[in-house]
Order: C-alpha cells, then structure tokens, then sequence
C-alpha cells in the first residue's frame, strides 16, 4: 500500500477479517482518511509504531491482546516518544458488541477517548471519525505552533543566530556529552571593537546592520555540525566548540577573527580604519569537580588580555 502524507490516516483493529474490511469500504468514503488494518494487537502495536495513525477504531474483543492493555501501550509508547517535546494524541474509539457501562468506564481509563456500539450505523461511523479528526488537526496546529514558539525563544531577534539562553541549555548539555564521552571542550568569546565608537559615528541602525553582517561571518567560520555560536550579550558572540582541543579552538577562532575582518566594515575609529573583533579561547576536559562557569570565566580573562593587547587578536587561557 501507498501513502499518502497529506491524508490521515486510520487504524482499524479487529480480529475479524470481514468485519475489518466493512470498516475500511466504510472509511474509504472519505477522500481525506486512507485505512490500514490489523487482526491483532502485535500487528496493530507495529502498525502504530512505524506510521502513527491519526485515529485507532479499536474492537473490544481482540483474542490475543486484551485491547484495554493495547490501548495502554499505545498511549505509553505516545508518552515516550515525544517530538519537539510535545507527546502526540491519537484518539482511540473502541467497538464493542454489547453496552457495558464497566466496560465503558475502563476503556477511558486505559486511555480510549470514546465508544461506538456494533452494528454502528455508517452515518454514526463516519460522522465520528471526522469529529475525531477535526481534534487531530487541531491538535497539529497547537504541535507546529509550540515547535514555531520553541525555535523562535531560541534566536536572536537581530542576528538570528541562537541567543543567550539556547547557548546557556546547549553548553550545559555539551559540558554532561564530554564527562560521557571523555572529550575536552572549547569555548570561544568574541567581543567587537571600539564598538559604542561606532554607534556613535555611524549611528545604532549602522551598528545593528555590522552586529548582524559580524553574526554571519562568525556562524559561516563554524565547519563542525556539532559547533554552535551564539549571540551572548551585545556585542559579544560565544562558540561552544565540543570535542575541540585547544589548538583546534585557536584555529577557529582564527577563522572567526579573520572572516569578521574580512567584511572590511570602515571604522574610523577602529584598528586600521576597519570593524574588528577580539577572541578569548578556552579549552577544559568536563568534570563532575567543575562548572561550565570556570570554561567562560577562563575564556573571558582571555578576551580582556586580548583587548589589553591591542584588540584583533586572540589570546588562549586554560593552556
Ligand atoms: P571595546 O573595544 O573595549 O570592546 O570597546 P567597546 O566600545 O566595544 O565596548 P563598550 O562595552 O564600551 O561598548 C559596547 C557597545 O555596544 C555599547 C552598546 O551601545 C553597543 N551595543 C550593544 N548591543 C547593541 C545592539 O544591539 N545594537 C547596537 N547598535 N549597539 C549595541
Ligand atoms: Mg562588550
Ligand atoms: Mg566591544
């Protein structure tokens, strides 16, 4: 079978075959659902693992998995695989052959979202699957609004590149990844020259525009998939740089250094007539004993040493 990406589709789990086939000629009246089947709960648990449908029709009666228990790990498996942080819904509507109100009440409980009793009318059939699904789309419109909101808290506003916080969240997780994998780490701390000179001279929609081209430059120096910059403070931009050992960092930053030069913004008060930037390189092997808090301050004292210097360099800390 096909699929179809822009068509819901829906899980149909009986353990009879004709009953199954009545339910999916059924369902195929509406253009917008395709229908895969089941005819027993190990069936039906891989169907629902490897193409999460947007709706399970779940016979009461399954022979081999009690479907109460079915429900249950449908809904564990749901919680445990979360996307963007955000665990999936799918509705489930059991079928059942006698109106039981125990029967009812434990099938909610065990995570099913309503009941249909057989024979169920084609009308009250289908009018039910498309009420469920009027829940699932806007279900998925509240799940790609949140991802929309989670990238956006994690960029900059003005350089679009990511901010303090998500740099924050990635260093504290990348410090955890190097005691695990015994790797060092490296951070690098970029500060812009002269720069309230240049607001000054140039005006701040100036110096907005050079933080921007600079943020570009500084992420376009960046190879590894794993190396990340971030805006850290105003005109600050910090590298975190995983499994980079000192000298690897030093040549990164060099990159950095010499890729934000390159834009060759005019400064007139800056080194040479041009925007530059300086560069504290830090470099520690994560452990339980330290904090990502000493990697910063290291490679901070290397920033002001590099600013004493003369600025448009780089100096290193932790060698
Ligand atoms: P140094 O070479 O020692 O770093 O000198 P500096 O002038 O760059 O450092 P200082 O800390 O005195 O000034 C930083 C300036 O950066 C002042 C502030 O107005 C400017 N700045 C910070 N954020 C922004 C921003 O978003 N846009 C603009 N246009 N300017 C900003
Ligand atoms: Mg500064
Ligand atoms: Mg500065």
């Amino acid at each position: 079978m096909t699929f179809d990406r822009f068509k819901h589709t829906v899980l149909v789990v009986d353990p009879s075959a004709n009953n199954r086939t009545q339910l999916c000629e059924c369902l195929s009246q509406l253009p917008e659902i395709q229908a895969i089947a089941a005819g027993d709960g190990a069936q039906a648990m891989r169907l629902f693992r490897e193409r999460p449908p947007s709706l399970v029709l779940l016979d009461i009666s399954l022979h081999d998995t009690d479907s109460l228990a079915l429900a249950r790990d449908m809904r564990h498996w749901e919680c445990t695989n979360e996307q963007d942080g955000f665990a999936s819904w799918t509705p489930i509507v059991f079928l059942s052959a006698v109106m039981d109100e125990e029967v009812l009440a434990r099938g909610i409980l065990a995570g099913g979202d309503d009941f249909l009793y057989k024979p169920v009318s084609e009308i009250v059939l289908l009018a039910k699957v498309r009420s469920m699904l009027r829940i699932v789309s806007m279900q998925q419109e509240i799940h790609e609004a949140h991802r929309q909101l989670k990238e956006i808290s994690r960029l900059d506003g003005l350089t679009n590149i990511p901010n303090r916080r998500y740099f924050d969240e990635t260093l504290a997780a990348e410090w955890k990844r190097c005691i695990r994998t015994e790797s060092p780490l490296s951070i690098v701390i970029s500060d812009v020259d002269f720069f309230k000179q240049f607001n000054d001279i140039y005006s701040h929609q100036a110096g907005d525009a050079c933080l921007k081209a600079i943020a570009t430059s500084l992420n376009e120096s960046l190879f590894r998939v794993e190396d990340m910059v971030a805006r850290y403070g105003g005109e600050e931009f910090a590298a975190i740089l995983p499994g980079t050992d000192s000298d690897g960092a030093h040549a990164v930053a060099e990159r950095m250094r010499r890729s934000a030069r390159e834009l060759c913004i005019p400064h007139q008060k800056g080194v040479g007539g041009l925007v530059s930037c300086s560069f504290g390189v830090a470099t520690i092997q994560p452990s339980t004993h330290d904090t990502p808090l000493k990697l910063l301050q290291a490679a901070d004292t290397g920033l002001y040493a590099a600013k004493r210097a003369g600025r448009n360099q780089i100096k290193l800390a932790c060698r």
